[in-house]
């Protein structure tokens, strides 16, 4: 087990900076996934980290040791590829126990650590076939069980589950958590570019601007738990990745800003009041309100807005309401309990509770909410 700094790292290709100025520390023991959108950068990052890819700038460790030029095979991590990378000509058994054969370790060890990840793996009546002989979760978990008979101070994994259908992949995934509880708890980066799998097995996310921004602030856009990125988005971009279907942005104009509280009216007209504090923005300045559409509801018990309804769908345990929200192509999303149906043009109320609603200001940055902090359940401040 060891931990992993990374101290301004920095990435080009040529004269292109791919990824800029990424400060992070992987506690030991630690689950990090890296998300963000096609392109961002996740792999590269990752790849530096294993030894695979030169790091233009900037300082890797791990354990307390510089890694800048050290080769991969004396990094002690093991990495799993969305490619299972198998050798097709041997068994299961074989492929667990080909690093350790050529490290000269003595038979009765190998055994023994490939009969343990094969019973942690579920794959210990399959060690005698070939990897063309399995389905794509057996494989997949033939590459994990690699990983892990190294025993290594640190786990990469890049995108393991891409190539499964969804039901495995669900599975998969709860395995791969299972595994980082039971065994020994590696620290582990984990690259992905959807953010359920992040929110699901993460201790920590690090969210990355898409690639071709050409932000201010670095590849970083924000590092917490999963319900610190959910709940306290630090800008427009993390409100709109985390979180399906995406949140809904509605223009506007700050009216007043108190403690803790600011006024809203909306370029459509309404007026909402807001739990957050804006006191930084003068009145009149442009804002966007953002809100869940798990966080509004049909009905006008609280501030509401009226919509026409375009398009729902039916999920069985919920419905989907599009709203037109008076902008193109940006339906106001409805998540309503699946019993709810409306008949398509009518009028639907909307509530939007003030402590539900999130504000940014014209440059896309979050105001500070003001909900109090544990109703949204932070843990472990970084
Ligand atoms: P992700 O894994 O987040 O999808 P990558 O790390 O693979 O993204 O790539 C980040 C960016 O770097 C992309 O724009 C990609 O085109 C570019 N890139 C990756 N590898 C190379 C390379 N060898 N040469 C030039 N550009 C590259
Ligand atoms: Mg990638």
């Amino acid at each position: 087990m060891a931990n992993i700094e990374l101290r301004a790292v920095h990435k080009s290709y040529g004269a292109v900076p791919v990824i800029r100025n990424v400060d992070l520390e992987v506690r030991e023991g630690e689950f990090c996934v890296f998300v963000g959108p096609s392109g961002c950068g996740k792999s590269t990052l990752l790849r530096m980290i294993a030894g695979l890819e030169d790091i233009s700038g900037g300082e890797l460790l791990i354990g307390g040791q510089r890694m800048n030029d050290v080769r991969p095979a004396r990094r002690g991590v093991a990495m799993v590829f969305q490619s299972y990378a198998l050798f097709p000509h041997l068994s299961v058994y074989d492929n667990l126990a080909f690093g350790m054969k050529l490290a000269k370790v003595d038979e009765a060890t190998v055994r023994r650590k490939v009969d343990e990840a094969a019973r942690v793996l579920h794959l210990s009546h399959l060690l005698d076939r070939k990897p063309k002989a399995l389905s794509g979760g057996q494989r997949q978990r033939v590459a994990i069980g690699r990983a892990i008979v190294r025993e290594p101070g640190v786990f990469l994994f890049d995108e393991p589950l891409s190539n499964l259908d969804a039901a495995l992949r669900v599975q998969t995934r709860f395995e791969i958590a299972k595994i980082h509880r039971d065994f020994g708890r590696a620290s582990t980066v984990y690259v992905t570019h959807d953010q359920v799998e992040a929110m699901t097995l993460a201790d920590r996310i690090l969210l990355l601007n898409a690639g071709e921004a050409v932000l201010k602030e670095g590849s970083v856009a924000q590092c917490g738990s999963p319900l610190e990125l959910y709940h306290r988005p630090r800008n427009r971009f993390v409100a709109g990745f985390i979180g399906s279907p995406q949140m809904n942005f509605l223009p506007g104009t700050l009216v007043a800003a108190e403690a803790g509280q600011a006024t809203v009216r909306l370029d459509s007209g309404e007026t909402l009041l807001a739990c957050v504090d804006a006191r930084r923005l003068a009145a009149g300045a442009r804002v966007t309100v953002g809100v869940r559409p798990e966080h509004t509801e049909p009905g006008t018990a609280t501030q509401h807005i009226a919509r026409p309804l375009q398009w729902q769908e039916r999920l069985g345990e919920s419905t989907y309401l599009y709203l037109d929200s008076g902008q193109p192509e940006q339906p106001l999303v409805v998540k309503a309990p699946g019993h709810v149906y409306a008949a398509a043009g009518q009028r639907i109320a909307l509530s939007l509770p003030a402590p539900a609603l999130h504000l940014f200001d014209d440059q896309g940055l979050a105001l500070e909410r003001s909900v109090p902090v544990a109703d949204l359940l932070l843990p472990q401040a970084a």
